[in-house]
């Protein structure tokens, strides 16, 4: 079973190169995030994922989690790995110092938390929910829930949930059924919540619970939904742990893959009620909750990336050992990574892996920059350029991500196929990716509706004015970049026209629109992707010219980027014209005829 080493040059280069460390490092509280401290803090990151984390991730696939007496189990090594996270202090080297944490940007945050999720996708899920929730707190909750509940969440001893879909609510949150009734200084919360990822376990003390429920007299829909902090253990003044609430796992979900992962179904007030706390206002808990889901819908992003590299890392090491056959021209035997069809293979993965990596930290970057810029207009425009990356990067990347697990176990053949390799628990594992923290139609819908249609596609002419003024510097770059620059410039003529044709079919007919949101989607990563391997290989060709720095490592860009460009980007030819084709056939079949 292959051993997942991070490639820690690709880190520093996307993170220092393209997303633009040393611009954050200027802004007010980042001061101390400097390329200095990145290469230590994502070494130990990879020495800790390899040698504490991976080991425990075939050992969840195979266990599994079960619900004993009331209580949730998770293997044992699992605790033992968790603990040592805790002990490192990795859940809050993004978090605020007001709260304990050690303030580092959500772009060094992304990086660990891809290095975790190669690891141990499944495990990698708690400290993810807990992230989220810290943000969430620290955005809407009262000082007094911040103080009690943000310092444990921030060290890792306590861990958080996200508690939105109930059996009738899924990508319809208007559905949402749980009740809050008002009691003194909190809320009994009641209702039935489903798919709960890390909902109940022992790892941590205590478990946060951020549930959107209705008050008695609220409105119909969701705006009329409120978001409560319901703890697993009541806190009492002096920080120690109460009495336990009333909010207890009933069973675990037996799924396709990240088996390690307990997906709860969670009872709340099946007996007194279950305390709950107000965060934000009243009926206005999924503005909130979005605080959350935002955050965690990059991360799952980034999961699809993390589940890919490990993909790529096994089809890459089992390609070199493989003996089979013989190459065109030869009679000698060959390792099967000599043959072309698996070089398409493996380069398909590398290519699409590194710009995946690239459109991830940029949106990471843009968050940063978003909460933390002194200036109002920075501040808006990468708030806008974030809200844009996020369904891309969540949509594209995990669809990829799937794309990406199954050509891994292609890669191996019937070895592939069968469990003792490891790779088909990446392909299981990868499924998920496209369907929780909202589907990749909802993605598609959310991108066309509210990041295209709503802001009459300013948004997106931002970003493609920025890939036009790129083009002189590859085009200063002379021939070797050729190929690179002709696909940027034909992927973002696509985008463009794509673009114009949404916003012209929107007023009459919006179904044609939601038809095109899926290819559309690709259509934008694709081509996003391809523009930040254009920037890669700009700065590449710049640093060898220079004689700079490692130049085996800007040479395989450069070769990873063109591949990029001939063979990659020319699927955004097929999503443009799946998109613009207007075809409303999906919706003329009869449904007695499906
Ligand atoms: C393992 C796992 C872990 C999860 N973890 C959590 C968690 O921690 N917290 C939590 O709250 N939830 C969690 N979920 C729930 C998850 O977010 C939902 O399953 C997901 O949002 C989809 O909802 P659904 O399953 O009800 O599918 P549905 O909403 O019924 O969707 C079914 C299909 O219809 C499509 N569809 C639905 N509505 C539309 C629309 N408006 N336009 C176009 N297509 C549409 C979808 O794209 C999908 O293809 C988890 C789920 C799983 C399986």
């Amino acid at each position: 079973m292959a051993e997942y080493i991070a490639p820690l040059a690709d880190f520093n280069f996307v993170i220092s190169e393209l997303a633009g460390l040393g611009d954050l490092n200027k802004l007010p509280n980042f001061e101390h995030a400097t390329d200095d401290l990145l290469e230590p803090i994502l070494e130990e990151a990879s020495r800790f994922a390899r040698e504490v984390l991976s080991p425990t991730n075939v050992i969840g696939d195979q266990q599994g989690c079960s619900v004993e007496a009331g209580t949730v189990k998770v293997p044992s090594e699992f605790h033992d790995a968790y603990k040592l996270f805790v002990e490192g202090g990795w859940q809050g080297l993004d978090c605020s110092q007001d709260h304990g944490g050690m303030g580092m940007p959500a772009l060094i945050g992304s990086a660990t938390a891809e290095m975790w999720a190669t690891a141990n996708m499944a495990l990698s899920l708690c400290p993810m929910l807990t992230s989220g929730a810290i943000d969430t707190i620290e955005l809407h909750a009262t000082d007094e829930l911040k103080q009690r509940y943000l310092p444990k969440l921030v060290s890792g001893e306590w861990s958080a949930t996200m508690d939105l879909t109930e059996p009738q609510a899924g990508s319809d949150l208007a559905r949402v059924r749980a009740q809050a009734i008002p009691e003194g200084n909190h809320y009994k919360v009641s209702g039935t919540k489903i798919y709960i990822t890390w909902g109940d376990h022992e790892m941590a003390e205590n478990i946060v619970h951020l549930v959107l429920a209705r008050l008695p007299d609220a409105p119909e829909g969701v705006r009329g939904i409120s978001l409560f902090l319901v703890p697993k253990f009541l806190v009492n003044d002096d920080g120690s742990l109460g009495d336990r609430n009333d909010v207890y796992a009933t069973s675990v979900e037996h799924k396709l893959g990240i088996h390690a992962s307990p997906t709860c179904v969670l009872n709340f007030g099946d007996n007194d009620g279950a305390v709950g706390y107000l965060v934000g206002q009243e009926n206005r808990g999924l503005a909130c909750m979005f605080t959350m889901m935002n955050l965690a819908r990059l991360q799952v992003g980034i999961q699809g990336l993390a589940i890919s590299e490990r993909s790529y890392q096994a089809a890459r090491d089992y390609a070199k050992e493989r003996v089979q056959g013989q190459v065109p021209g030869s009679h000698e035997s060959a390792r099967i990574i000599q043959h072309p069809d698996v070089r398409r293979m493996l380069m398909t993965m590398r290519s699409l892996v590194e710009a995946m990596r690239a459109t991830a930290y940029v949106s990471a970057s843009a968050i940063d920059v978003a909460h933390h810029a002194e200036d109002a207009d920075t501040r808006a425009g990468a708030l806008e350029r974030s809200a844009l990356l996020t369904p891309v990067v969540k949509g594209w990347m995990t669809e990829v991500a799937l794309e990406l697990a199954s050509t891994g176990v292609q890669v191996h053949g019937g070895m592939g196929f069968v469990e003792e390799t490891g790779v088909a628990q990446y392909l299981r594992d990868a499924k998920i990716l496209t369907i929780y923290e909202g589907t990749t139609g909802i993605q598609a819908n959310d991108l066309v509706g509210r990041k295209i249609l709503a802001d009459s596609g300013l948004g997106m002419q931002h970003l493609l004015k920025e890939m036009a003024d790129f083009d002189a510097k590859l085009a200063s770059c002379g021939p070797d970049l050729d190929s690179v620059r002709k696909a940027v410039a034909r992927g973002r003529k696509r985008l463009e026209e794509a673009t114009n044709w949404l916003l012209g079919k929107a007023q009459d007919e919006p179904a044609v629109v939601y038809l095109a949101a899926f290819d559309y989607l690709m259509l934008a990563g694709t081509v996003i992707g391809g523009w930040q391997m254009g920037r890669a290989a700009e700065i590449s060709h710049r640093k060898l010219d220079g004689k700079q720095g490692n130049a085996d490592f800007y040479k395989a860009k450069l070769i990873t980027a063109r591949f990029y460009a001939e063979e990659i980007m020319p699927r955004s030819a097929g999503y443009f014209e799946a998109a613009t084709s207007g075809g409303s056939a999906a919706m003329e079949l009869p449904e007695e005829q499906f």
